[in-house]
């Protein structure tokens, strides 16, 4: 804290952490010894850069660029790049440090970083769009390979901005090197699945905590803040499973709608840059459209936070615990603010971190570049059931460890410490780097 003061999010993340591995340090003294927890909170590198870019007028913009390199020593950094207008060096830090546990957890050989920028695309044209990811690659190219550096998409960057940046890396270096990059479109080096991965992966999550719970998602109302990827996929895949969504938001408010919301027009209506969710009922959608107030006022036994951070507060949690919720689980990274995970936990309800909850993405990813390594496609199916594996994979690590350190059904301490320990012992391996 004395070397970051400012960092507010980056701190909140560490402290959850190092507050959760009490019990392991107690056990593990050669963490301590070797200062791991030191070196664990010290990026390997950050960089920072000058983006310039020229807007549809003629007229220059400059924006900021973060990339932070913060853990390889499970495997090359992987982590997704956030266009934001909200990003800072505090962000991509909190991101990056989360990034390398719940890469960890996934089980494959994947370090941890993350990057963006405080660009912001609403209102932006394609040209606008496309001339800001060339200059940005202009300069991370540099510091990316596959296996150096494979940065994804995040809030603000789905397959179109890959896109941009991919055909500029391969302008600059004259290398079609498709393991560069993932979220890459089908017909050039993407996998199957990875747009749908976060939240199919999220509700495999959920479907796991609800067994371990002697219960199903069958039947039951669920709350899903945001409406993007990670939103819309989690919501189709509660759809198939039997689920209602009561619920979801934007920036703008939120809509509720009892008889389950239409995600085909949700989607619609956020395939447009300038799309929002006040449109829906205009539209022909049937749901109430609400500004102001909360989301989490929507009753439902199951609550899915997958917008951004600390969007979840001790009264959006209390709302929920009022509301009859078991379960919250966090699509987004870090929704939930400490306050709220208190309320939460004092209320019994269920609680699935979003590094082990919304690892399905990050771990589809992985599969991409498994795939661009061996010059491969995996079909649908096949991946599908490995993304179902690796989650139902992470629910009994983070479970068995949870009870481990006698803390059954605490899937935080059960995520931090599974995660921690991997990393932990590899850096340990490979001597004081
Ligand atoms: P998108 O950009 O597709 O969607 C983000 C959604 O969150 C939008 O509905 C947006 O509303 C809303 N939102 C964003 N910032 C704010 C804010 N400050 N206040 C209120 N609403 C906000 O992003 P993703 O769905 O990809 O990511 C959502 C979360 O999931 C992030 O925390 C991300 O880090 C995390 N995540 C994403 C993964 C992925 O594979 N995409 C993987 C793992 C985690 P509006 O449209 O009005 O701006």
């Amino acid at each position: 804290q004395q070397r970051d003061p400012h960092q507010r999010w980056f701190h909140q993340a560490v402290h959850e952490v190092l507050e959760s591995l009490e019990p392991v340090l107690d056990r593990h003294p050669e963490y301590g010894h070797a200062q791991v927890l030191e070196r664990l909170c010290e990026p390997e590198r950050q960089i920072t850069f000058r983006v310039p870019w020229t807007d549809d007028a003629g007229t220059v913009q400059v924006n900021r660029g973060f990339r932070i390199e913060f853990n390889s020593s499970l495997g090359p950094y992987k982590g997704g790049l956030r266009f934001h207008p909200t990003v800072d060096l505090d962000t991509v830090k909190f991101l990056g440090f989360e990034q390398v546990f719940k890469n960890a957890l996934t089980g494959l050989p994947l370090g941890g970083g993350k990057g963006g920028s405080d660009f912001d695309p609403k209102g932006k044209s394609d040209g606008e769009i496309m001339r800001f990811c060339q200059s940005f690659m202009t300069e991370l190219h540099r510091h990316l390979g596959d296996r150096t550096d494979v940065p994804a998409g995040d809030i603000g960057v789905g397959q179109r901005e890959i896109g941009y940046l991919f055909g500029q890396y391969k302008r600059i270096t004259n290398r079609f090197e498709s393991g560069v990059l993932t979220g890459k479109g089908l017909h050039w080096g993407g996998s199957e699945l990875r747009a749908e991965a976060t939240g199919y992966g999220l509700v495999h999550f959920v479907q796991e905590m609800l067994h371990a719970r002697g219960t199903e998602l069958d039947g039951r109302n669920v709350v899903v803040s945001g409406s993007g990827n990670v939103a819309i996929y989690a919501t189709r895949k509660l759809h198939q499973l039997g689920a209602t969504v009561v619920a979801m938001s934007d920036s703008t408010g939120y809509l509720v709608a009892e008889s389950g919301i239409d995600v085909d027009l949700v989607e619609e209506i956020k395939s447009s840059r300038s799309g929002r969710l006040d449109e829906y009922p205009a539209r022909g959608g049937r749901a109430e459209h609400v500004t102001g107030g909360s989301v989490w006022d929507v009753p439902c036994s199951v609550a899915l936070p997958c917008a951004t951070q600390n969007e979840l507060d001790a009264d959006g949690a209390a709302a929920l615990v009022r509301g009859g919720t078991i379960a919250v689980a966090e699509g987004a990274n870090m929704p939930t603010t400490p306050d709220a995970l208190a309320v939460l936990s004092e209320a019994g309800v269920a609680f699935g971190p979003g590094k082990a909850a919304n690892a399905g993405g990050v771990a589809t990813s992985g599969l991409e570049m498994q795939q661009n390594a061996a010059l491969d496609a995996w079909d649908r199916d096949y991946i599908d059931k490995r993304l179902a594996d690796i989650m139902a994979d992470i629910h009994t690590t983070c479970q068995q460890t949870a009870e481990a350190f006698g803390a059954p059904g605490n899937y935080v301490l059960g995520a931090n410490a599974a995660g921690f320990r991997k990393v932990a012992g590899a850096m340990l391996d490979q001597g004081v780097v």
